[in-house]
């Protein structure tokens, strides 16, 4: 029996948290949900934002699942995912991005993934204002943050026979800090000679992903560009309905899907759940339980490729509740 936290969210969160919390129940992995919640709804209720109730649970199980949370646009609070990530040192957010067979887009063969570094770089928050009409942001990167991630990386093509890391950057204009990211990711490469370190400035590699992405296999970067590149990369398999992610520190490690809370189709039954549910198949392999996420996996495919319930966002006209009950069925023990 595993214990973790399930944080819903708000948005769609928690319909496609209750999806994914079936389609694990079906598969047989033995969990003890410890449900938290943090957001908006939980201000208007309890009056703060992330009540302590989710730090213990977090600091207790050490692993989460965890629904989107709406950040405000332009003023109002501060973005909870980056807060997580960062009082947790949550440093690598790992994205797989690999073409289900059956849903109808340009590419058939994309299978890569990011390592997004997730506690530096613009997203530290240190903003402010130097007048009325001017504002600036500090971009930090250092060494430390830098090879951790860009080991994770290397790691990761080591251990699954990949031959190329791509690491992305805009060194020939932010010198110091892109420039410290590419450094450290050179001296990284050295201690892996069997795989091929290539180096892609952001702007050309956002034309080659849509041109040609199966050319990719392993990319690493900073946390800005990971965070575009991510939702791009959603883009040529299907859209953010369909992939998965996870942050990983050292000592805790919180999954979520890469997409926001959608408030445009919340509260509707309309959300893909996929997204989720691999998440969720991403966590079981993380404790171990390969063999279970990969039976999600196989149920997830053989979904889509029935393609009788499946959500608006891929071309069908299914409901939340009804792609999850097809994906629960398609489960083979
Ligand atoms: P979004 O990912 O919520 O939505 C972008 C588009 O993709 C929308 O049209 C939406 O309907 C669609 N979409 C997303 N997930 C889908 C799914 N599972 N099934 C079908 N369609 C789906 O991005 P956004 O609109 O830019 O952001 C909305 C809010 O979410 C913002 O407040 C943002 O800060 C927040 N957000 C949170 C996280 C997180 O909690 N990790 C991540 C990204 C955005």
């Amino acid at each position: 029996m595993y214990h973790i936290t399930l944080i819903p969210g708000d948005g769609i969160g928690p319909e496609v948290a209750e999806a994914t919390k079936a389609v694990i129940e079906a598969s047989g992995a033995k969990i003890q949900w410890e449900t938290v919640n943090a957001g908006l709804d939980v201000l208007e209720t309890t009056g703060t934002l992330v009540p302590d109730g989710v730090f213990d649970s977090l600091e207790k199980t050490r692993i989460a699942l965890k629904g989107p949370i709406t950040t405000p646009i332009g003023s109002g609070f501060r973005s909870i995912n980056v807060m997580l990530r960062k009082k947790y040192d949550l440093f690598s957010n790992t994205r797989p991005v690999k073409t289900i067979p059956g849903i109808d887009v340009p590419f058939q063969n994309v299978d890569l993934i990011i390592f997004r570094e997730n506690t530096e770089d613009l997203y530290i928050g240190e903003e402010r204002m130097l007048h009325d009409n001017a504002a600036e942001g500090i971009k930090r990167i250092t060494k430390e943050g830098s090879f951790r991630i860009i080991k994770a990386a290397f790691n990761y093509a080591n251990q699954n026979n990949k031959s190329k890391v791509t690491v992305v950057h805009k060194a020939n204009i932010m010198k110091l800090t892109d420039g410290l990211f590419l450094q450290c990711a050179r001296e990284v490469a050295k201690d892996y000679p069997h795989i091929q370190l290539q180096e892609v400035i952001v702007d050309n590699m956002c034309m080659q992903l849509v041109m040609n992405p199966s050319q990719f296999q392993v990319i690493v970067t900073t946390n800005l560009y990971g965070d575009i590149l991510s939702d791009l990369c959603a883009g040529l398999v299907g859209g953010l309905g369909i992939v998965p992610g996870a942050n990983i520190g050292e000592n805790m490690a919180i999954f979520e899907a890469v997409h926001g809370s959608a408030p445009d189709i919340a509260g509707k039954n309309l959300a893909n759940p996929i997204a989720m549910i691999l998440t969720g198949a991403m966590m079981l392999n993380y404790l171990g339980e390969s063999i279970k996420s990969r039976s999600i996996y196989q149920a997830v495919e053989a979904t889509v490729i029935q393609g009788k319930f499946i959500t608006k966002d891929l071309g069908g006209s299914a409901s939340t509740k009804d792609m999850t009950n097809a994906i629960i069925e398609n489960i083979q023990l």
